[in-house]
């Protein structure tokens, strides 16, 4: 009989294991791939603080930043960047950035001119209007980091069941084919697997998938010094795009970039410890996504990179797919039974936000009585 049993290892599932062997409680985690494969080791381990959505999601990255600072250096996990640039190549752009800069979400951050940026960093592109400098952020590397976490809660009182799909949940107990594993209370986190567990709830949610297409290019030879995002960003992260000042900037993506825009593709550029980037990404919606590499959406993303950066793109030496589970709310969390909880980040920022998540749902199932949601 355990404490606590968690569906899938994803950063989620891993998360509320985590903020669960904090306070003392004893957690299986059962996943069923013989180790974590899924938008958890594929995304760029980019913990974003600066550009999450206001309120909800912007407190829990700075929670989860927070707790990511305390954990990675007993779990082994480098923090291999931090902070990030968002660079203005149009007016418009910079106008979203100024307005951003005087938010309370601001705070902290630093508005460059562009000869500040030159003097700073290299690699910036010939239109640069300005850029805003975020101290916030931190990036691990996802394909060694989430393995180092599953490695250390093991060794600290959370038990792990791989090669383990997780049937049914019935009450307090998950069934799988290996047999009935029983806990007090039931955490559900198998990210975009609509069909499994509650798919009438992911159905009354209208949750979709979004796929994304990344790729890692050979070191450009230079400290890129910090993640960078560009204009497109500023029109998906609802920290910026929900700034008025972002409808004249949209205006002109849809004139100039509406390819871009189509494909869903902004900028995010982060650097690995060998130097290589790891270059992305694009956004296609569906709930069975084409499970091929298109090249054309690469060309577009690598065009963004080269005015962005102001350099050709090095050799691509990887791509992959990944996908998500999303819906119109950043975030999906129910109670089908009263010591089950559904919880699913439905918005592309689950390594921004696992943490603090999790410590509100291991409030809610352990401190407070809370009614549910069927
Ligand atoms: C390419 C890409 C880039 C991204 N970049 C970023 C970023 O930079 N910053 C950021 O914050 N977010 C980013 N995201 C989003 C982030 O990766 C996700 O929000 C997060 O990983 C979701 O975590 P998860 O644990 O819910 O899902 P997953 O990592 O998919 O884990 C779910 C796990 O549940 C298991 N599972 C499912 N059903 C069952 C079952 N019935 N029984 C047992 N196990 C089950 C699966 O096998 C899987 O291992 C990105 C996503 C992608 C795809």
């Amino acid at each position: 009989m355990y404490d606590i049993a968690i569906i899938g290892s994803g950063i989620v599932g891993l998360a509320h294991a985590l903020m669960a062997a904090r306070r003392g409680l004893r957690p299986v985690v059962i996943e069923r791939n013989a180790a974590p494969t899924g938008a958890s080791i594929r995304n760029f381990g980019f913990v974003t603080v600066t550009g999450q959505g206001e309120n909800d999601t912007w407190h829990r990255a700075l929670r989860s930043r927070d707790i990511w600072q305390e954990v990675a250096p007993m779990a082994g996990i480098d923090i291999l960047q931090r902070g990030l640039l968002v660079t203005a190549q149009r007016p418009e752009a910079m106008t979203v950035l100024e307005a951003f800069a005087k938010h309370e979400m601001g705070r902290d951050c630093r508005l460059l001119s562009p000869e500040e940026v030159r003097a700073h960093y290299q690699g910036a592109g010939n239109a640069l209007q300005g850029a805003l400098y975020s101290p916030h952020d931190l990036r691990v590397e996802s394909r060694t980091a989430i393995p180092l976490l599953v490695r250390w809660l093991a060794g600290n009182g959370v038990d792990f069941h791989f090669d383990t799909a997780a049937l049914a949940v019935e009450g307090c107990e998950v069934i799988t084919p290996r047999g009935r594993i029983r806990a007090e209370s039931v955490v559900v986190c198998p990210g975009d697997d609509l069909t499994s567990l509650y798919p009438h709830i992911y159905a009354r949610h209208a949750v979709t998938r979004t796929q994304l297409h990344m790729m890692r290019l050979a070191s450009p030879g230079f400290d890129i010094g910090c993640p960078r995002m560009s204009d497109l960003s500023l029109v998906r992260y609802r920290g910026y795009a929900e700034r008025p000042e972002s409808a004249a900037l949209i205006d002109v993506l849809r004139r100039e970039q509406p390819e871009h825009l189509a494909a869903g593709i902004h900028l995010i550029v982060t650097q690995a410890a060998d130097g290589s980037l790891i270059v992305g990404d694009s956004h296609h919606y569906d709930r069975a996504p084409e499970p091929f590499y298109d090249a054309a959406v690469e060309a577009l993303i690598l065009d963004e990179f080269r005015c962005v950066l102001g350099i050709e793109p090095p050799p691509v030496l990887e791509r992959w797919l990944g996908t998500y589970a999303s819906a119109g709310e950043d975030l999906m969390r129910v109670s089908p039974h009263e010591c089950v909880r559904l919880v699913v980040v439905t918005s592309g920022t689950g390594a921004s936000t696992a943490f603090g998540i999790a410590e509100e749902t291991l409030n809610d199932l352990f401190d407070t009585e809370t009614c549910h949601d069927r």
